[in-house]
């Protein structure tokens, strides 16, 4: 068996545990899922409602299953097949430049999978949220959003792969540095100015309306020393009646986003609670560390390429004679999604951790958030049918916020 096998064998390989590891962890948080209503969830949901959570989690669990299933069997039979050399091919056919090749490859896979994940999106807005009713979105809206979000990843995407690509034809394996600097650099301007820049093009910002909620998070707000000035009420009634609240930006340039639908199913303390929680992010510094953490973590990723991409196995392993830089990178990630997953698991972990401490600023800093950020909380969980058991396993590995029960424990005991 040549090196090229061996790697080809090892990416079908990760490919399949990947897959039944992500089976096998659904199927515990579908289990873990039905248990009789605590007197805890009881503080949260009535009979009915809880049937309805359960109810939505099987039904989201059995699609999740179905889609799985199919986009596993057709990257498996892609990457069997051969498919990315003849992809690779049939442009070396007709393009001449390496770097043109490498772009109009990668922007054949980015048309590909958004276009391919487009009806399972539409059933899941159209038919599972809309059946739990959730959904408000129209489909000219969604489709409308589909185009944005496709030219956003090419625009964004493909200077960026370009650039990688070059500086990588330039200087081979030292290459790693120079497009770690580009990389930290990228990533500085979307901490800093992508919530920015890019939310206006799927919604309306606008500044709170005077009233009695704007009074009362004027107040919390110079409690803080938090400008007003960077607080918005968005319009996320347009898709669904799920609530929420965000903060983004770094230093100077920072934002805190409440949902229109927070604003109107909160009470005001409520509201102002959760806008303080939103303000603990900020204060604690959360996305520094998590900028820090994504260099790293690319640092970790582009080191390990800069190392490997220049053996030509990379390339033959997924059928191409001919090595080229996307046909490496590609079979370099399939093998590294250990390496992937671990960094995820170690990011999503922080992400738990920081929703606590924001929790507790919260509390620290308003009056009454212990009890107000707990209704605020139940609401939430309530309105989104949220699950009140996960397993722990799926917690670790797809919850960036702590279990709705656990974060009411927390902030009983702040
Ligand atoms: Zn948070």
């Amino acid at each position: 068996m040549s090196v090229a096998d061996l790697l080809l064998l090892g990416i079908v390989l990760f490919v399949l545990i990947d897959f039944s590891a992500g089976m096998v962890i659904d199927y515990l948080n579908e289990r873990e899922k039905a248990q009789p209503l605590s007197p805890e969830g009881a503080e949260i949901f009535n009979l009915d409602e809880y049937a309805k959570s359960m109810a939505y989690g099987t039904t989201k669990y059995r699609f999740e299953m179905l889609t799985n299933v199919i986009s596993t069997v057709v990257i498996l039979t892609a990457i069997i097949v051969g498919w990315f050399a003849w992809l690779d091919g049939y442009l070396r056919d007709r393009l001449s430049n390496n770097l043109l090749i490498t772009v109009v490859f990668i922007a054949t896979l980015i048309i590909i999978s958004t276009v391919s994940n487009l009806p399972a999106s539409y059933y899941s807005t159209f038919v599972i949220e809309e059946k739990f009713g959730f959904n408000k979105s129209t489909e000219k809206l969604f489709f409308q959003d589909a185009v944005k979000q496709l030219l956003l990843s090419l625009a964004i995407g493909l200077p960026l792969i370009y650039a990688v690509a070059w500086i990588y034809q330039e200087l081979e394996s030292q290459f790693w540095i120079v497009a770690w600097i580009l990389f930290a650099a990228f990533s500085l301007f979307m901490f800093v100015f992508g919530t920015r820049i890019f939310l206006p093009m799927f919604n309306k910002l606008k500044p709170l309306p005077d009233g009695e909620l704007r009074t009362a998070v004027e107040d919390y707000c110079q409690t803080q020393g938090f400008p007003l000035s960077k607080l918005y009420e968005m319009d996320a009634s347009k898709r669904s009646t799920k609530l929420n609240a965000f903060f983004s930006g770094m230093g100077k340039v920072k934002i805190i986003g409440l949902y229109d639908t927070l604003i109107e199913k909160l009470t005001i303390e409520e509201t102002v609670a959760v806008l303080a929680h939103e303000v603990g992010h900020y204060k604690r510094k959360h996305v520094y560390t998590m900028f820090a953490f994504s260099n790293l973590q690319t640092l970790i990723i582009l080191s390990l390429m800069g190392w490997l991409l220049g053996n030509p196995n990379l390339s033959k392993a997924l059928g191409s004679d001919t090595p080229s830089f996307h046909l490496s990178m590609l079979a370099f990630f399939l093998l590294f999604s250990p390496v992937s997953t671990i960094l995820g698991l170690i990011n999503i972990s922080f992400s738990r951790r920081n929703e606590y401490q924001a929790d507790d600023y919260s509390i620290q800093t308003y009056p009454g958030a212990r009890e107000h950020m707990y209704n605020a909380l139940k609401k939430l969980s309530r309105e989104s049918l949220s699950n009140l058991n996960p397993h722990p396993v799926y917690v670790a590995v797809h919850y960036s916020h702590p279990p709705i029960l656990d974060r009411l424990a927390n902030l009983k005991k702040v």
